[in-house]
């Protein structure tokens, strides 16, 4: 009997000692994740490819993208829990602004003290609309330029440390940009004054930098929302501008598009929205250079 019992104390003891191993290691993981690093949150996409060329080779940060890297436009999102848990940890949270990010006032309810970086502040060239101001900026080359300049002087203000850093790769960033608005603006020049119909309210920008004369319809990115009089007053506009194109996003059901193209003899002109696209620093780069190839097409 005596010899159970000091099976049942050693088997005891062994059950203890990994128990308080196993707890100390969490909170040794816990610790390692939430301290020592400064956490950079952005709220979508095109944000978090700004926030990569920014802050390539800088030290002891951690980048998060908040919503899925698929989910394209967050101007009607809606949070998720996941979402709420990586800007809980956040240090910075970095927004397009303009109301495009309506949940931000849920967020601030929570963390009152959240530093966050508006990357459209100053930007005084937005195009205001019945519904309130188009938030979609960035498709203008002009406008993301001016973005990346301010999410940059936050990062520089806010994480000192790294300033040196993000100041070297704002200006080579912002060089590559100039220097592409420059091809774009000679290879695109002969487009000014060209009537075109915009099928999804991101290239509103784009279609003002590149002066279009320009009807840019409401969809909430889905070209298929139109209605029957709406698409007639289109083609009634398209007729009486004469206008030969239709822009669309790439990844647009094609539905309205089509019979416009039908209706008038315009052309369909697939863009990238910037909205979706790989995890890597050239990815706002390549789409533009993309849509420049496309919109090379126009006659
Ligand atoms: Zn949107």
């Amino acid at each position: 009997m005596k010899k159970y019992i000091k099976y049942a104390i050693l088997i005891a003891l062994a059950i203890i000692i990994v128990f308080v191993v196993t707890l100390t290691n969490r909170n040794k993981t816990t610790t390692e994740q939430d301290n020592g690093k400064f956490k950079i949150v952005t709220s979508f996409y095109p944000m978090y490819v700004i926030a990569l060329n920014i802050t390539d080779g800088a030290n002891n940060i951690e980048l998060t993208n908040m919503a899925d890297m698929n989910t394209g436009c967050i101007h009607d999102y809606t949070l998720l829990a996941s979402d709420m848990k990586k800007i809980e940890k956040a240090d910075v949270l970095i927004q397009n602004g303009l109301g495009l990010e309506n949940f931000i006032s849920k967020i601030l309810n929570n963390q009152k003290d959240l530093a966050i970086i508006d990357a459209s502040e100053n930007i005084s060239d937005f195009i205001q609309e019945e519904s309130g101001i188009n938030p979609h900026i960035w498709t203008s080359i002009t406008n993301y330029i001016k973005q990346v300049g301010n999410i940059s002087k936050g990062l520089m203000e806010k994480n000192q440390e790294n300033a040196e850093i993000y100041q070297r790769n704002t200006e080579n960033y912002i060089e590559t940009l100039t220097n592409l608005r420059k091809i774009y603006e000679v290879e695109l020049n002969y487009l000014k004054g060209k009537a075109a119909v915009c099928l999804n309210e991101s290239f509103e920008y784009l279609g003002k930098e590149l002066e279009l004369n320009l009807k840019s319809i409401h969809t909430s990115h889905e070209e298929s929302a139109l209605s029957a009089k709406e698409l007639k007053d289109v083609i009634d506009w398209m007729k009486e501008n004469k206008a030969t194109m239709i822009i669309v996003d790439r990844n647009d059901d094609l539905k309205n598009a089509q019979t416009l193209a039908e209706q008038t003899g315009a052309k369909i002109y697939k863009l990238d929205s910037a909205l979706t696209g790989s995890s890597s620093k050239d990815a706002y780069v390549s789409s533009i250079k993309e849509n420049m190839e496309v919109l090379k097409r126009a006659e």
